[in-house]
């Protein structure tokens, strides 16, 4: 389907300002009766607003919780984050994937601690300038913490207002996300000019927009319209079909991908290496493995690459996780052994069942160790 001319939009957006008032006034009305609540809900700090965010960005609100909670337990100022050894942020990031973010969150604490002070910037083109704060982030920390009329544009906003204005399209493209980035800014502007509606009103405005995308206004089939606050000015509603909106392209091809992975135990230590350089995850510990094909006999891989014969391997399950467009599935095979090569300094360690639990790992490698835990008066699950 193609996308409406500028006209249109500016047309539907004409009709729409004369009840933009009216959709402000019921988001945030709906929103102070029935707003969830969120630990991150309860301050104005915008350091821990920040780190709320970013969580967020990565997975839902009831995985985030213990996430941030934990975070904020261990470095509840910007200059504990900013003086923290990274092994210990990446730990506190654990199993939350995208490991970048966690390492720029570090970065921009060290810089608002040199730059300014450890004070939090106050203008959201200031924080634009931070390690991986983008458009999105610093709206939503300038608004939600500051409450300032900055404009947020995440995928649950993006739905509403798409579907608000049955805007057809792909709404991450360039002209179309312009445009929504635009209404959102008409919006909060809006909450900041009505004086009537109480205080911290871009805070509210703005967090009852992703409350909506994330409650109600839900992707796919079944968006709540009828306990919907913009349910009377709503084009998609009013379509039919609202869950056609919005017109996001198809999701790209699911790829499988094969890892051959060794747990090589030795004295109860367990053969653990470390991802550095330019590496993916670069920081966090793993278990030995290697790309392999569909094909391929991972004990011959593992053999060849650790120096232990093919015949001294058990298999174990297979593990499977997503990463992206990739599917992947690790091949695991477990050997009690010393690898005749030279593994035992740099980037490689043998890790007592302590160190297992204690180091940074990424998801799937955390998967797999916890495997190795016997269950209290058990043996390991290794099977
Ligand atoms: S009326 Fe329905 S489609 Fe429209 S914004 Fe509300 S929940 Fe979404």
């Amino acid at each position: 389907m193609g996308q409406q001319g500028g006209d249109e939009f500016e047309g539907r957006v004409q009709t729409l300002e004369d009840q933009t008032a009216l959709a402000v006034e019921r988001l945030m009305t709906w929103f102070d009766r029935t707003a969830r609540d969120l630990p991150w809900r309860k301050t104005q700090d915008p350091y821990a607003v920040w780190i709320s965010e970013v969580m967020l960005q990565q997975t839902q609100v009831q995985t985030v919780i213990p996430y941030w909670t934990r975070w904020m337990d261990r470095l509840p100022t910007i200059r504990d984050l900013a003086e923290a050894p990274p092994e210990s942020v990446l730990k506190l990031w654990e199993g939350l994937g995208y490991y970048s973010r966690a390492r720029n969150l570090q970065r921009a604490a060290r810089e608002i601690l040199e730059r300014y002070g450890g004070v939090f910037p106050g203008d959201a083109a200031t924080l634009l300038s931070l390690p991986g704060i983008g458009p999105y982030t610093a709206g939503a920390i300038a608004s939600i913490a500051l409450d300032q009329p900055e404009p947020i544009l995440d995928g649950n906003v993006m739905r509403v207002l798409t579907r608000v204005l049955a805007l057809e399209g792909d709404p991450r493209a360039k002209t179309l996300n312009g445009r929504l980035w635009s209404w959102a800014a008409r919006l909060v502007q809006t909450a900041h000019t009505t004086e009537k509606l109480g205080r911290r009103r871009c805070s509210r405005l703005n967090q009852a927009l992703m409350e909506l995308g994330a409650m109600v206004c839900t992707p796919g089939a079944r968006p709540d319209c009828a306990r919907c606050p913009l349910s009377e000015i709503c084009e998609a509603r009013r379509s039919g079909t609202p869950e056609r909106f919005p017109e996001l392209p198809s999701r790209v091809a699911i790829t499988p991908r094969y890892h051959a992975t060794a747990i090589l135990k030795h004295q109860e230590r367990y053969l653990l290496r470390l991802r550095e350089g330019t590496e993916v995850n670069r920081g966090f510990w793993e278990f030995p493995n290697w790309e392999i094909e569909a094909g391929d006999n991972p004990e011959t891989v593992l053999g060849s690459r650790l120096g232990i014969a093919p015949n001294a391997w058990t298999a174990l399950p297979d593990l499977r996780h997503h990463i992206t467009r990739y599917r992947i599935t690790q091949r695991i095979r477990l050997a009690d052994h010393l690898p005749s090569s030279d593994l035992t300094a740099g980037t490689w360690h043998w890790a007592t069942p302590a160190e297992l639990r204690a180091l940074p790992m990424t998801a799937a490698h955390r998967k797999l160790a916890r495997r190795l835990e016997p269950e209290p008066g058990k043996s390991p699950q290794l099977s």
